[in-house]
């Protein structure tokens, strides 16, 4: 009997079991400790150099279980205003979630995937937007700056860098990030420049574009997990995007133009007196896809955004409002910060129009209410967490006094 086992053969390499420090059995067969090692490389070299797919066929369905008229509400309770915009969100959203939820029913139509494109100045709430919306769904998110992107091989970053930062978004669960949202903000900076692309092309803002256009039409993609360029030696994660929603920003700085010689010139449509009585403020409404064409989008790439919408300027009203009533308003997050240190922190109403007044003085849209606030309040912050007193109240005076004395006064 023990002859017999000394005579075992691995029947891999055909060792001796003295040959060997362990032999394994299996049926019918003997593998020894060295063939172990050697299948276990092999099999492990052959893994990694295989983009690592999708175990699930299909990617994993969110959570929902919203209507459009709920998606806004929810909106409504952090962005002042945008009504149309919000709207046109909830809608697309909603119909983009149920797509993905969709149980496919033989001979149905397939519905297309919607991504969006939200025309509006700088700081009137784009990202906010998205990002509300994000939450809300409970979907990993990420902004990438369309401007850093390039074309492979010039410096900057590979079009499938917005996929690494979705997935790490996501904590690498690719099931989840398959079905996040990419907020593009600066989509009109890589817009080719004029209308005629033989004459006046930008290469590198159009190639970014064909690089888009992969990721918007749902492809296969082989992302580098941590980023950086791509590099033969690599490992890969293989994204599906088709069900990623794309949410792209930009202020398209002179689209008004566009949109108004559109009215004028079209022979069907508005009569001429409607068109007079359109006001500065109101042309954007008029926003059409074909109007970012106009100003050096490829068609390719604005047919895969088919919504646009749009963000109207933030006047006096909605700063003050943006100021003072959202869930997480301004105001109410100093007086959080404040009541941490058990202060209750007050303002004169009129504090309010003031602040509005120096952002709006500077420019500033909404984005500068947070400049404006801080220099107002710099000196108590600084001082409140060791004082005695238990309220603070701001005054008209007082405000003004600060910004006098700040930095502010310089940005003009
Ligand atoms: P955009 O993406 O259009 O440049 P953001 O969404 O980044 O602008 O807005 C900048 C900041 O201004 C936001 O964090 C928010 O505090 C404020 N803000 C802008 N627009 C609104 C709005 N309509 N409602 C509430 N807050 C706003």
């Amino acid at each position: 009997m023990s002859e017999e086992k000394d005579n075992l053969q691995c029947s891999f390499c055909g060792r001796s079991k003295a040959e060997t420090e362990m032999m394994i059995a299996g049926v019918d067969a003997h593998i020894c400790d060295r063939c172990v090692d050697q299948a276990g490389g092999i099999l492990h070299a052959e893994l990694s150099d295989k983009p690592q797919t999708n175990p699930l066929e299909v990617a994993a369905k969110p959570e929902f279980d919203f209507t459009p008229s709920q998606i806004k509400a929810h909106l409504d309770e952090y962005i002042i205003g945008q009504e149309p915009a919000k709207r046109t969100l909830a809608v697309a959203v909603y119909n983009h979630y149920k797509r993905i939820g969709l149980v496919p029913v033989k001979d149905a139509p397939e519905v297309d995937k919607s991504n969006i494109v939200v025309v509006g100045n700088t700081g009137t709430g784009k990202t906010l937007m998205a990002r509300t919306i994000a939450k809300l769904l409970n979907v990993p998110f990420t902004i990438v700056d369309a401007t850093v992107l390039t074309e492979a091989g010039y410096v900057g970053e590979d079009v499938e860098s917005i996929l690494t930062r979705l997935l790490q978004a996501a904590d690498y669960d690719l099931n989840r990030a398959q079905v996040g949202i990419v907020f593009i903000d600066e989509i009109d900076k890589i817009a080719r420049k004029g209308d005629n692309p033989s004459i006046t092309r930008d290469v590198s803002g159009e190639g970014v574009q064909q690089g888009l256009l992969k990721l918007l039409e749902g492809s296969k993609v082989n992302v580098p997990p941590q980023g950086g360029r791509k590099h033969p030696d690599q490992k890969y994660i293989e994204v599906d995007t088709t069900n990623i929603l794309f949410i792209a920003g930009g202020a398209f700085i002179g689209i008004e133009k566009k949109i108004n010689s559109r009215l004028n010139s079209s022979s069907l449509g508005y009569s001429k007196e409607i068109r007079q009585n359109i006001e500065e403020s109101e042309v954007l409404s008029y926003i059409t896809p074909s109007d970012l064409k106009s100003f050096g989008l490829i068609p390719e790439l604005i047919g895969r955004m088919p919504i646009v919408t749009f963000m109207s300027p933030l006047d006096r009203e909605a700063l003050k409002a943006i100021l003072t009533i959202p869930k997480n308003a301004l105001v109410k997050q100093y007086q959080h910060l404040f009541h941490m240190d058990e202060i209750v922190l007050t303002f004169e109403e009129e504090v309010y129009d003031y602040i509005v007044g120096v952002a709006l003085e500077y420019k500033l849209g909404a984005r500068g209410l947070r400049s404006v606030c801080e220099a107002v309040l710099i000196d108590h912050m600084f001082d409140a967490p060791g004082l005695d007193a238990k309220e603070i109240h701001i005054t008209k005076d007082y405000a003004q006094g600060q910004i006098e004395r700040s930095s502010l006064r310089k940005i003009n």
